[in-house]
C-alpha cells in the first residue's frame, strides 16, 4: 500500500512536473546563469536546462583570477556553484539534462531533453557557449591545466617572466601573444602554414615587439613532459622537410579556433559562417523575435566569464521587456 502510495506521489510529480515557463535557458556557465538570477527576480518564472557538462568551460580553470569580487581567485567550479547556489534561492528552476531538439520557429516555444521531456517557454535564453579547438594529440590532453591553456587573459598572469608557446596563426593567436609578451620572457608563434591569417595591424604589431618570436611551416607533435606532469617544451615537426626540433617552454597556449555550441539551432535562427548566433547590434535579440543569445555562443571577440555574466543579464533584461511587450499587446485584443 505504502508502496503503491509513493509509487502514484512520484507518476503524479513527474505527469504533473512545471513544463511550462517564462524563460528557458539553455547552458549553465556564467551567461545561462547570470540570466536565470536576473529573469527570476524580475518575477519571470524561470529554468535552466543545465546540459551534460553542468557549468560550463570555466569550470575547467582551476584558478580564476580575473572575476571581480575574489582578490585571492576562485576555483571555476567553486564559482558556478556560487551562482548556481544564488539561482536555486532565488527560485531558479533546474533540469539537469541536455536539449535535444528545440522548435524555435512556432510559438510559444518548444525544447525536447535528452530524457525526452518537454519543456514549453514564452521566450529562450541561448547560453550553450563555445568549445576551444585542440590540436588533438595525447601529450595536449595529459597537461590540460598543466602548462597547456587556451586563454591568455585567463592564464597569462602564471608565466611572468618565462618562455611560452603559442599556436595558431589567427587574430587570436597574435593576440594571444602579444598579450603574453608583456607577461612572459619569450613568446614564440607556432604557425602550420607560411603565413598569417591575422589582420595586417595585429601582424605589424606583434612583429614589432622584441620578446614575440615566428616559427612557420611547423606543426606541434607533441608537448614535454607527460611523465612529469608539467610543460618543459615542445617537439614541433617542419612541414616542408619533416625536421623535428624541440623548443623550450614552461607554457603552451592553443589559439586554433572555437567552436560555438549552436548546431541545435541551424536552420531556426541566424548564424554567421562560423556558427556564432548574430545578434542585433547592442543587443542579445537574435533573428527570432522572443529568443536571446548571451555569452560565447555569440562571441567570437571577448569570451571572458565576467563578459558572459554581462551578456547574461542583458539577455534577461531583453526577455523582460519582450514578455511585457507580449503581454501588453495580449490586455489590448
Ligand atoms: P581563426 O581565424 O579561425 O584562426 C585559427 C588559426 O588556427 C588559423 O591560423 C589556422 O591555421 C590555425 N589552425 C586551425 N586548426 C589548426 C590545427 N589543427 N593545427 C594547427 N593550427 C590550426 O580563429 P581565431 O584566431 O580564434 O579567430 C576567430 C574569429 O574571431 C576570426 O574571425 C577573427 O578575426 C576573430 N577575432 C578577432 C579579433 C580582433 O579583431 N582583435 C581577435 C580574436 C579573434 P590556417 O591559417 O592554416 O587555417
Amino acid at each position: 500500500m505504502k508502496y503503491w502510495f509513493i509509487s502514484l506521489c512520484a507518476l503524479t510529480c513527474h505527469l504533473f512536473a512545471e513544463t511550462s515557463f517564462d524563460v528557458a535557458i539553455i547552458g549553465s556557465g556564467p551567461a545561462g546563469l547570470t540570466a536565470s538570477i536576473y529573469a527570476v527576480r524580475s518575477g519571470l518564472s524561470t529554468i535552466v536546462i543545465e546540459g551534460k557538462e553542468v557549468g560550463g568551460q570555466i569550470t575547467l580553470s582551476s584558478k580564476v583570477e580575473n572575476f571581480p569580487g575574489f582578490p585571492q581567485g576562485i576555483e571555476g567550479l567553486s564559482l558556478t556553484e556560487k551562482m548556481r547556489e544564488q539561482a536555486k534561492e532565488a527560485g531558479v528552476d533546474f533540469c539537469s539534462e541536455e536539449v535535444k531538439e528545440v522548435y524555435l520557429l512556432g510559438y510559444p516555444f518548444l525544447m525536447k531533453t535528452s530524457s525526452d521531456r518537454s519543456i514549453q517557454a514564452k521566450s529562450v535564453i541561448i547560453a550553450t557557449g563555445a568549445t576551444p579547438r585542440w590540436l588533438g594529440i595525447p601529450s595536449e590532453t595529459a597537461l590540460r591545466g598543466k602548462g597547456v591553456n587556451t586563454c591568455a587573459v585567463c592564464d597569462g598572469f602564471l608565466y611572468k617572466g618565462k618562455e611560452v608557446v603559442v599556436v595558431g596563426g589567427g587574430d587570436a593567436s597574435l593576440e594571444d601573444a602579444l598579450y603574453l609578451s608583456n607577461l612572459a620572457a619569450k613568446v614564440t608563434v607556432i604557425h602550420r602554414r607560411k603565413e598569417l591569417r591575422a589582420s595586417k595591424v595585429l601582424q605589424e604589431t606583434a612583429f614589432a615587439k622584441k620578446n614575440i618570436f615566428f616559427i612557420y611551416d611547423a606543426v606541434v607533435e607533441e608537448i614535454l613532459d607527460v611523465k612529469k606532469g608539467f610543460v618543459e617544451g615542445v617537439v614541433i615537426k617542419n612541414q616542408m622537410t619533416q625536421e623535428k626540433r624541440q623548443i623550450p617552454c614552461q607554457g603552451i597556449f592553443i589559439a586554433i579556433g572555437h567552436i560555438p555550441s549552436s548546431y541545435l539551432f541551424k536552420g531556426q535562427i541566424d548564424l554567421n559562417e562560423e556558427g556564432y548566433i548574430v545578434l542585433e547590434p547592442f543587443s542579445t535579440k537574435t533573428s527570432v523575435q522572443g529568443v536571446f543569445a548571451a555569452g560565447d555562443v555569440a562571441d567570437p571577440k571577448y569570451r571572458q566569464a565576467v563578459v558572459a555574466a554581462g551578456f547574461g543579464a542583458m539577455a534577461a533584461i531583453d526577455a523582460f521587456q519582450f514578455l511585457q511587450k507580449v503581454k501588453t499587446q495580449k490586455e489590448s485584443e
